[in-house]
């Protein structure tokens, strides 16, 4: 397999036109992460009401993996209940360390990433927006 594999047309849409991307101020910030092997920074903001995760804003300077990884997260978990994101959390984490076969109805769009898996040096990448979501919800579930 090659690196371009990774490229796939999925992810190239997602880096170009990423989704529920936003600059963010300071004040609303929950979780501010950095991936200095690569140059990655993710900030992201959200809300909970009342079970549900909603108004998720990310704000991400990075490479396409890390870009379309954010930006399909914020696609797949936007107005979900917590108990659903987090499996969404523990799912993608658990393919990206080869741990399980992805299966597409599980992540949707999220399996264009399963090919990262075969690059530890791009694993890091696609997860941290993922390491990042996780931490909001623990801000927020702090915050409540
Ligand atoms: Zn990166």
């Amino acid at each position: 397999m090659q690196l371009d594999d990774l490229y796939q047309e999925v992810i190239l849409d997602h880096y170009r036109h990423p989704r529920h991307f936003a600059a963010l101020r300071d004040d609303e910030t929950l979780v501010d992460e950095e991936n200095p092997l690569c140059g990655d920074h993710i900030r992201m903001a959200a809300k909970l009401a009342g079970e549900r995760l909603t108004d998720l804003r990310v704000q991400c300077t990075g490479c396409a993996i890390c870009t379309a990884s954010a930006s399909m997260m914020a696609e797949a978990v936007s107005d979900q209940p917590v108990s659903a994101v987090r499996s969404k959390i523990e799912t993608f984490l658990a393919i990206l360390r080869g741990e399980q076969p992805p299966q597409a109805d599980d992540l949707g769009d999220l399996v264009a990433l399963r090919g990262v898996a075969e690059f530890p040096m791009r694993v890091k990448c696609a997860t941290m927006p993922w390491h990042a979501l996780s931490a909001v919800l623990q801000r927020l579930s702090v915050a409540k």
